[in-house]
């Protein structure tokens, strides 16, 4: 068994073909491996199966029997039911059906078939009542109708029960049995199943044990390839050699430092330090630095930057988006331009010409002529929303240069070091100090007018007001919660007849979104009623209130994320966490964020507590989640990621194990 063969279409599996693909392609299933890692989520525990002479109303059974006769009757009220009686060596009983008539064309007298289901009192008799059945295959133990029987996520026209059917067919096949990718040595080390029984096991379990150490070895697996891969990544890198050390004189950086109107804190000074040991090396940096918006990441930059100019380097500092490279742009003429420091801007819309020391643009530079020759550092922002062909293209463009990585993503140190193990971490775990906090209240229902009234005081002041509701229409299922159209209609009709009221919604066109979001950015409107868009970078200075609907439906990371919309101004701000939640747990997670104003302490506290489902909330984070393995696995995710160090420090090839360096280079690509 190849790598090949795991790896080929599953159109070309025997008997699934191109109908069931395109059914497949909507569980992300495309190769015969994915389709053996679609994993179920959870099982129905049928149990053993009973002998018919042991059945007593009222019980839920599995058998296996013969069908002794069938046959369709229609009532007198005019239903057609199908009765079977069925035997095995013990004794026999009835079966019925509805509405199903053909099955008396498949379940012919003599067929042997198991069952599953209740037996109910029929006619003054011992019934079972529309059981599940499925044939009894000569040397295959039913996988439908008793023992513990899987459920996946399923999609329209490929049922847990076709799944079962074919994954059963596959595990059977032989060429399986042998293949293994692990090294024996770190699978008995870490007793961990090999991969052929950890595949039936996680499929087909035979007790609860079994199943949870075959979900065990896929966690740890996935982890492991992970981490594999993002240490060749670091080793490579390493290897790198070349890069110009940007050397520091402390007189003249002291100098720097003590000229900006503020003193840096102390994050900011430990993550500058670990950034200057980086810059000394001739290996080329690579680190990400982590830190809230509004952390000082940028001035921590700006001093990077100041100190490979110095070196007669030049510095490319990419952003995301044109706002954001105007701003950093703004932010290093401030902190650089009286230096004698010159800097070009390079967006889609504005290219400056001729040669700087520093060059701010989008992706846009990446692929341009005018990228600079003699690059010596490289600072991406919010890397995550760098699509991995851009990445790839930056560091082509500066392989010897000095990489810094800035996110304001609060990633919790498990999932940064699964995602980004190639990566050296700095965290700012603090914001400067005078920094005006966010008041932040948990608002139950009965308090709701309330936050209402406060809010028609703050717009008396002149201060504008967000509202955010997590849906944009309203929802039959989640008829509780507030939509952005409905509380729209209500809030600027009812609840604040005198206030101009915006409405903004993803599903806007974006010149309507604009016209929305000028009026309330120049004040023509009080307040904004929005989904969570707000979250990407608007900039309102004089919003003073953020209210959020339904809050419990957001992760702790995003709430954070949507609160930094306001305290952007002078004055306080607040923010109202509306739940009509009255579970203790609930509320108990939402007033994390009354105590809390920083984005990765609650990210981490969010974590712990839920998982890392909902972190963030929306697609926008561009963060991959893992399959069967857990962030949460703290223990697991340090021992994978020494087992990976080893192996590579030992075998850096890993010529001693060829298919598991196929795997490795497999997943080589940069997370996303
Ligand atoms: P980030 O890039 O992390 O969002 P910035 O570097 O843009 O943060 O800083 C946000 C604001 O705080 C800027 O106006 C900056 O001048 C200011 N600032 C940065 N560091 C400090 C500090 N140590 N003390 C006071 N203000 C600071
Ligand atoms: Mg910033």
């Amino acid at each position: 068994m190849q790598q090949k063969i795991l790896s080929s279409p599953i159109g070309k599996i025997e008997s699934i073909g191109p109908a069931y693909s395109h059914r497949l392609s909507k569980l992300n299933i495309y190769t015969l491996e994915d389709l053996l890692y679609h994993f179920p989520n959870r099982y129905d525990i049928l149990g053993h199966v009973s002998k018919l002479n042991s059945l007593n109303i009222g019980d839920k059974v599995s058998v296996e029997a013969s069908i002794w006769q069938i046959k369709n009757i229609r009532t007198k009220y005019g239903k057609l039911l199908t009765f079977a009686t069925i035997n095995d060596e013990t004794s026999s009983i009835e079966c019925v059906w509805f509405n199903q008539p053909y099955l008396t064309k498949s379940l012919k007298p003599g067929t042997k078939i198991g069952l599953s289901g209740k037996v109910g009192n029929f006619n003054n008799k011992p019934t079972l009542i529309s059981p599940d059945y499925e044939y009894i295959h000569p040397g295959r133990k039913p996988i439908h109708t008793s023992g513990i029987v899987p459920i996946y996520p399923e999609t329209k026209g490929v049922s847990s029960k076709w799944l079962r059917n074919k994954l059963r067919s596959l595990l059977d096949r032989q060429d399986f049995l042998d293949y293994e990718f692990l090294p024996d040595q770190l699978l008995k080390k870490n007793r961990l199943p090999k991969w052929y029984k950890s595949l039936c096991d996680i499929h087909f379990p035979t007790n609860s044990k079994s199943e949870k150490i075959a979900r065990e070895r896929f966690a740890f697996e996935e982890l492991f390839l992970l981490q594999l891969s993002a240490q060749k990544r670091k080793n490579e890198w390493n290897e790198s050699k070349g890069a110009t050390p940007l050397t520091t004189d402390q007189e003249d950086i002291i100098d720097f430092i003590s000229n900006l109107p503020f003193e840096l804190t102390k994050a900011q000074n430990r993550v500058l330090k670990e950034i200057i040991t980086d810059l000394n090396k001739d290996k080329p940096m690579n680190r990400l630095l982590q830190g809230d918006v509004g952390s000082g990441k940028t001035v921590v930059a700006a001093i990077a930057s100041y100190i490979a100019v110095r070196n007669g380097s030049q510095v490319v500092l990419m952003a995301p988006t044109e706002i954001l490279a105007n701003q950093h742009y703004k932010t290093l003429l401030t902190l650089l331009k009286p230096y004698g420091i010159n800097i070009g801007l390079w967006t889609a819309t504005k290219k400056s010409k001729g040669e700087y020391n520093i060059y701010v643009g989008t992706h846009a530079l990446i692929t341009s002529k005018e990228f600079p020759k003699n690059t010596g550092l490289i600072i991406v922002d919010e890397q995550h929303k760098f699509g991995v062909e851009q990445r790839a293209q930056l560091r082509s463009r500066g392989v010897s240069s000095h990489f810094l990585t800035m996110s304001a993503t609060p990633i919790p140190r498990t999932m940064a070091l699964t995602l980004y193990g190639d990566l050296d971490l700095s965290i700012i775990d603090e914001l400067p100090i005078g920094r005006k906090e966010i008041k932040t209240y948990v608002v139950p229902k009965q308090k709701r007018n309330k936050a209402y009234d406060f809010i028609k005081e703050q717009i008396l002041k002149g201060k504008q007001i967000f509202i955010i509701c997590p849906l944009i229409d309203p929802s039959e299922t989640l008829a509780s919660v507030r939509s952005a159209k409905e509380e729209w209609k209500k809030l600027d009709n009812e609840i604040f007849p005198d206030v101009n009221v915006g409405l903004l919604h993803g599903r806007m066109k974006s010149k309507e979104k604009d016209d929305v979001l000028n009026k309330f950015k120049a004040g023509k409107s009080s307040i904004l009623v929005s989904t969570p868009i707000v979250e990407v970078g608007i900039d309102v200075p004089n919003a003073s209130v953020m209210m959020i609907e339904a809050s419990e439906r957001f992760g702790l990371a995003q709430l954070h994320q949507i609160r930094g919309r306001v305290g952007r101004g002078e004055s306080q701000s607040y923010c109202f966490l509306f739940t009509e939640s009255e579970n203790k747990d609930i509320t108990n997670r939402l007033k994390l964020m009354e105590k809390s104003q920083l984005g990765l302490q609650l990210a981490e506290l969010d974590l712990k507590m839920r998982g890392p489902g909902q972190l963030y909330g929306t697609a926008q984070h561009g963060l991959p989640s893992l399959k069967v393995a857990d962030f949460r696995d703290t223990k697991l995710i340090y021992r994978v990621r020494d087992e990976a160090i080893k192996i590579l420090d030992n075998d850096p090839l890993l010529k001693s194990s060829p298919r598991l360096r196929e795997k490795m280079l497999k997943n080589i690509v940069t997370p996303d």
